[in-house]
């Protein structure tokens, strides 16, 4: 897996897992990233909603960061 992501938080690094969820009665999984700073996690469904936005609103943040420092 070669898809790179940058968590929407903190701007750390995320990485795609395969993520189990242990219920009473199933158990199911599902594809999702999980940052390695902060420990966000978001799936697939989410990123198919948010994808777009999330980038934009993260470059605009960064530049506007990079020029106040
Ligand atoms: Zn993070």
């Amino acid at each position: 897996m070669v898809i790179k992501m940058k968590c929407p938080k903190c701007d750390g690094l995320m990485m795609y897992e395969k993520f189990l969820d242990m219920g009473e009665s199933s158990t199911y999984y599902f594809y999702g990233w999980r940052c390695i700073t902060c420990g966000t996690i978001i799936d697939d469904t989410i990123i198919e909603n948010r994808i777009h936005p999330a980038v934009v609103l993260k470059e605009n943040r960064r530049r506007r960061l990079k020029k106040v420092s």
